[in-house]
């Protein structure tokens, strides 16, 4: 993660995407257009599962079972999926960048916070 943030800190200077950071203004224009354009990443996101469910109920309409259906749905969509996901890193990274935050080191200690943490949902089964 470490050489990947590295990697886009990089990648966005090359391409002059960086965050704008000549003053308070522009760093807040600056930062709501990339946060704008991570939330359209998610939504793209999320239409990558729609096409997966659409693929799989529609060849279950056409006979084929339930768990060949969805595995079929998921092969289809997992490269444009992935790519979604990656758009969704890269403004997350550019965003961390900015602030100086170490994701790897931030992650590891969220995930220890929240292995601690009582599950307060109700009903809600983990596999
Ligand atoms: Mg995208």
């Amino acid at each position: 993660m470490k050489e990947m943030q590295k990697y886009a800190k990089q990648l966005v200077k090359d391409m002059n995407w960086e965050i704008d950071d000549a003053n308070f203004e522009s760093s807040r224009t600056s930062l709501l257009n990339n946060y704008m354009l991570l939330t359209t990443e998610v939504g793209e996101v999320a239409e990558e599962l729609r096409r997966l469910f659409n693929i799989t109920y529609q060849e279950m309409k056409n006979g084929t079972n339930e768990q060949e259906a969805f595995r079929h749905g998921v092969e289809t969509v997992q490269k444009d999926l992935g790519k979604e996901m990656v758009d969704c890193l890269a403004y997350l990274m550019k965003m961390a960048n900015f602030f100086e935050i170490d994701l790897e080191e931030a992650y590891y200690e969220k995930m220890a916070e929240v292995k601690k943490r009582e599950n307060k949902d109700v009903g809600v089964i983990k596999k």
